[in-house]
């Protein structure tokens, strides 16, 4: 069993970035700019933005944080949202999922720009994925894209089987497994909670990509020897021998699968560090303005 350590993969990419921004800021005159919009006050997403707002300033990014009550319109926050777009010290733009019953997600996703749009969900993105044309990628799915490149993980001919759909992890995984690329160029299995036989498709893949959130759902028996886990779940436990007062746990049985596996990604230290580094690589492609003209 080897190990896919995210910790190592990000720290490294993420001096690539650093330096990359200072000759950006250089050529620019200004750092690399992200904001991200925080509505409310889910306990999750304001760790996951505060660290991604620490990430922006360890590679030398700005970094704006608007953080909204959980009573603002949707008509206010679709007005910031223009704003935003047309502020030309702004490169990317994230809202933070999930959002209050009463704001559209899918209305949010649409109005950001999509040349700013470096969580990758805007449509026109989604896309232009799809066709293999340069494009924001989904910062997930991007991370694990970048670790199985960086570890020289040839995919090609191998079969993939995808646990879970979103459009945030799922579904685009499955798209970018399935491209004529490397990574890619894989045959690729997409399963959910309707899938009869999971068991049974999971049993025959060379790469499992695990995103349910639910603990430990994949068990060894249900893992071939030499299979390469990527485990995306995020399972949140109170435990009171860490620090933070939780213990995060993946979606895969780590104990009892890394010894059939050949490669595998720990929770933590795997696939959430490199999501961090897909953002960050993206928002450096918008203020390069590298895919799309400004
Ligand atoms: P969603 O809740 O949006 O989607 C979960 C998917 O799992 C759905 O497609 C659902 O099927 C499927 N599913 C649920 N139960 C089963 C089951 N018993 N059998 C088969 N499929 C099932 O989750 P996300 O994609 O947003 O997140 C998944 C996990 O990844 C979570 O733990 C989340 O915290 C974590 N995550 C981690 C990130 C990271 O950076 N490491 C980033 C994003 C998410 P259906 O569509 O039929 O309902």
């Amino acid at each position: 069993m080897n190990l896919l350590d995210g910790k190592h993969v990000s720290a490294k990419i993420k001096e690539d970035i650093k330096q990359e921004a200072a000759e950006l800021t250089t050529k620019l005159g200004r750092k690399p700019h992200l904001v991200a919009i925080l509505v409310g006050h889910d306990g999750g997403s304001e760790t996951y933005v505060a660290s991604k707002m620490r990430n922006c300033e360890q590679v030398g990014f700005e970094s704006t944080n608007l953080h909204y009550e959980a009573d603002i319109t949707e008509e206010a926050l679709l007005s910031k949202i223009t704003e935003i777009n047309q502020d030309p010290s702004v490169d990317g733009l994230i809202v933070q999922l999930p959002l209050p019953k009463h704001i559209d997600p899918e209305k949010v996703t649409e109005a950001i720009d999509y040349r700013k749009d470096v969580d990758g969900f805007h449509p026109i993105n989604l896309g232009r994925m799809q066709r293999n044309l340069p494009c924001f990628i989904p910062a997930t799915p991007y991370g694990i894209l970048l670790m199985l490149e960086h570890y020289q993980i040839d995919t090609s001919g191998k079969k993939a089987v995808i646990i879970g759909r979103s459009n945030i992890v799922g579904s685009p995984m499955s798209i970018l497994l399935a491209r004529n690329a490397n990574p890619g160029n894989c045959t690729v299995t997409l399963t959910h909670s309707r899938t009869t036989n999971l068991a049974q498709e999971v049993q025959d893949a060379d790469i499992i990509v695990a995103a349910i959130g639910k603990k430990n759902f994949v068990t060894a028996d249900m893992v071939k020897e030499g299979a390469i886990v990527i485990d995306v779940g995020i399972n949140r436990e109170v435990s009171d021998l860490t620090k933070s007062g939780y213990k995060l746990f993946g979606d895969v049985d780590f104990e009892a699968v890394a010894p059939k596996s050949s490669w595998i990604t720990p929770v933590p230290g795997g696939v959430g560090l490199m999501t961090i580094v897909g953002l960050l690589k993206n928002t450096l492609e918008a203020a390069k303005g590298t895919f799309y003209t400004k």
